[in-house]
């Protein structure tokens, strides 16, 4: 199958394999919608459709030398165009004019993808129009955009727009454990919700470093340490490490707030609202026994405070000290009523 690959999107499936078995391909198509959710995927699956030389239209063959050079990176005719740094500029406009004022280089079409043009500016998308209006025969032009982000409707209006969703919970979960063999599908189905059923938008996270900090954290957060002192020097050496990635903090936090909801909706008698999440099961069971619910209240606030605190650009390592240290230390055995205590300061 062509959009093998495409996973929970049935309806651009749809309309994308009649154009290609039909050869009715429009000129251009523009897959709008969310971050991560197959745009891109689909537009390399057309464009493998198409540069297959003994294949049928629904599926390449992945042998002959159309396949053999795309599969590798290496077809002439395809050309991928990102936004450099936050934005597709204009020159980067003018160089694939300049690409197609020549025929493709071999016998078939020339695919062009370029991603994300709601990053274009007014200048560079108008330069796009002109090619929009009236691109060179040969070629196909696949755009893809966040639907969030305004378009320029000129642009709108010339491409065949394919509407891309969020995917469903276990599709979602099931794009992450492909994505990453180490996930378990607890914590791939954990993830898959956070994203709001976007999984692409893991794709660039450190899945398996981000799974490994959150399993020590847990495990840190179940284990009653022998002292206050061990307690801190654990929650500084853990917010050293979690400082250290790279991309995926703001995730690791989403999980933590997960955890903490879960054990609260323990303590009150309630079923997990989620049973696939039972991966974090038996460390629930510890932090009931831990806390009560005030202590995991303050647990949360130190959670929300710490997303806050980067969203605002904070100093990572300050937010993930703080954090670690309200999270791992100034707890009693037996708890008593709580006094406030003095929010942290992060300058
Ligand atoms: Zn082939």
């Amino acid at each position: 199958m062509v959009f093998a690959e495409l996973l929970g999107q049935p309806k651009a499936v749809q309309l994308l394999s009649r154009a290609l078995a039909g050869g009715r391909l429009a000129h251009a198509y523009l897959f709008i919608g969310p971050d991560g959710v197959g745009k891109a995927t689909a537009a390399r699956s057309m464009a493998a459709a198409l540069f297959c030389r003994e294949g049928t239209p629904s599926a390449p063959c992945r042998q002959c030398g159309g396949c053999r050079k795309f599969f590798s990176g290496n077809h002439p005719d395809f050309h991928h165009i990102l936004p450099q740094g936050a934005v597709i500029k204009i020159d980067q406009v003018r160089e694939l004019k300049k690409i197609l004022s020549f025929p493709p280089l071999e016998s078939g079409p020339r695919v062009i993808l370029l991603e994300d043009v709601h990053t274009m500016r007014r200048e560079a998308a108008n330069s796009l129009l002109k090619l929009l209006e009236e691109p060179p025969p040969g070629n196909l032009l696949l755009l893809t955009a966040d639907e969030s982000e305004p378009l320029l409707p000129t642009i709108l209006s010339r491409c065949q727009t394919v509407p891309f969703h969020p995917l469903p919970p276990a599709v979602a979960a099931d794009i992450l454990m492909r994505l990453d063999s180490g996930l378990d599908s607890g914590r791939a189905r954990a993830l898959a919700a956070l994203t709001g059923g976007c999984p692409g938008k893991i794709r660039s996270l450190d899945a398996e470093n981000l799974t490994r900090l959150f399993d020590e954290s847990m495990n840190c957060l179940a284990a009653q340490a022998e002292s206050e002192a061990e307690a801190i020097e654990t929650a500084l050496l853990m917010a050293v490490r979690t400082a250290d990635i790279r991309e995926g903090l703001e995730t690791l936090l989403d999980l933590f707030l997960l955890f903490f909801k879960e054990t609260m909706a323990a303590h009150l008698g309630r079923r997990p609202a989620d049973p696939e999440r039972s991966s974090m099961a038996p460390y629930v069971v510890r932090a009931r026994e831990r806390w009560n619910l005030d202590q995991l209240s303050d647990k949360m606030q130190a959670v929300e405070f710490a997303r806050e605190a980067l969203a605002r650009n904070c100093n990572r390592q300050m937010v993930c000290e703080v954090l670690f240290l309200r999270l791992l230390t100034g707890d009693k055995p037996n708890p008593e009523p709580e006094t406030p205590r003095r929010p942290h300061h992060i300058p």
